[in-house]
């Protein structure tokens, strides 16, 4: 039974949410002439938009190797007027776009980056890109969609350059390489890529954003529909290595050895009580799974180490420091009681991604007119996206757009990442919408404020 003070404040919660289910969501646009103009003008340029994506999708190119990507997208935004910069973060692509009129600065970033992956042969303008991947040649894929964010983002800043004179502010276009990781070298290196090193070279500054927006396509969700989600939206993403030395001997003695086997065993189902007993789930989904575990040579001998290694996702930057903390007391002490040592190790991938709550609640309704109502609140993913290190910096909102064509099962359709993942072109000018929408929205309403 639950308490009834509880229960009370159950139903107080149930009648608010009813209230705020029941509040018209497409409220009235601040700026409906500019949201007109925009719906007009993606409209207009839908076939350019198709024709960049499928340009785009048939030359992918790995992570800080997007030159092609890049020179389009730069020749593009000059021919536009903008103020351009190239060679950000390497292979980034920055330009900033001045309204006539004075107002706050918006970011819009896509990325560009493809993945070793081979597309199968089908489409017309399928991919028969080869790339070098950490030293190995591979075939190349758009299989996350970066293509059609590329595609869309410069659809955008064509857009919004032809309402240049009615802008009130400053729209800053951020073109990301390796967004995926890097390809010349290995994450956790002592390198850092993609947003992290754009932020590092400045990109949110001169002129620092007052807010940024991104977009995701899906194939969780049907062509043209938007899906948004307030606060923990992306998890964290850890690498953790664990490197487990006892020492080696013969497999008929093992009392003369220690046995790095065992200990890793162990310290494997001891890893399981990290999310089991320790974490706060209230505070956060979290994920410890060990992936790999190499130790050992032959049948019969006990081998000096075994080494392990995983991921760790969680969408909390406190709950993750504490995981990390578990994971190392936790294999340490498991090593310490069998005479081994454990070395533990763990590389901080991505950061949880957080939408603003302020700003997702104001930008909702813009979403959901710019996909025609269809939106959805959508579940955490547990997949990762360093478009949260710019939201670390800056307020914002990252969304998906669904691209599942419209006669397909979204829960059937093949995922991001999968040689056969597909974009439904039809999806791209929705994209359109809701980013210039959402940036003509926040300039007006920063304004009124
Ligand atoms: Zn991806
Ligand atoms: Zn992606």
């Amino acid at each position: 039974m639950p308490h009834p003070l509880r229960s009370l404040a159950f139903a107080t919660s149930l009648i608010v949410l009813g209230v705020l289910t029941t509040t018209p969501s497409r409220a009235q646009s601040l700026v409906p002439d500019l949201e007109q103009q925009v719906r007009s003008k993606a409209a207009q340029i839908e076939d350019k938009l198709i024709a960049w994506r499928r340009d785009i999708h048939q030359h992918p190119e790995l992570g800080e190797q997007e030159t092609r990507t890049a020179g389009l997208v730069a020749e593009h935004l000059s021919k536009l007027g903008l103020d351009v910069k190239t060679g950000v973060a390497r292979t980034g692509v920055v330009a900033v776009l001045k309204g006539a009129k004075p107002g706050p600065v918006v970011a819009l970033r896509a990325d560009m980056d493809a993945l070793p992956v081979k597309e199968p042969e089908g489409l017309p303008f399928a991919s028969k890109a080869k790339g070098k991947y950490l030293g190995r040649d591979v075939d190349v894929m758009h299989a996350c969609g970066h293509d059609a964010h590329t595609a869309i983002l410069m659809a955008v800043a064509e857009v919004l350059a032809g309402m240049k004179d009615e802008l009130p502010g400053t729209v800053k276009f951020i073109f990301q390489p390796a967004e995926e990781g890097p390809s010349l070298y290995a994450a956790g290196s002592d390198k850092i890529w993609g947003a992290k090193a754009m932020i590092r070279e400045g990109v949110l500054q001169d002129p620092k954003p007052d807010a940024v927006f991104g977009l995701h396509v899906t194939s969780g969700l049907p062509s043209g529909r938007i899906g948004y989600r307030a606060g923990a939206a992306n998890a964290s993403a850890d690498e953790l290595r664990i490197k487990v030395t006892g020492k080696q001997g013969h497999a008929g003695y093992p009392w003369r050895a220690v046995d790095p086997v065992t200990t890793a065993s162990q310290i494997v189902l001891g890893l399981q009580t990290v999310v089991s007993r320790r974490t706060d789930l209230m505070k956060s989904p979290t994920v410890v799974s060990v992936s790999t575990i190499n130790g050992g040579s032959r049948f019969n001998i006990v081998p000096e180490t075994v080494e392990m290694s995983g991921t760790i996702r969680t969408y909390d930057a406190g709950v993750r420091g504490q995981v990390h903390n578990d994971i190392r007391q936790i294999s340490e002490n498991i090593a310490e009681s069998a005479n081994a040592k454990a070395e533990v190790e763990v590389i901080e991938l991505y950061d949880p991604l957080v939408n603003h709550d302020k700003v997702t609640a104001r930008m909702a309704p813009v979403l959901e007119r710019a996909a025609d109502g269809d939106v959805v609140v959508t579940e955490r993913s547990g997949a990762s996206e360093d478009f949260s290190f710019f939201l670390n910096e800056v307020p914002g909102l990252f969304f998906n757009l669904g691209i599942v064509p419209k006669d397909q099962d979204p829960s059937k359709a093949a995922p991001n990442h999968s040689p056969n993942f597909l974009v439904d072109d039809k999806a791209l000018v929705v994209g359109v919408r809701a980013l210039a929408a959402v940036t003509v929205n926040y300039l007006a309403a920063a304004k009124m404020d």
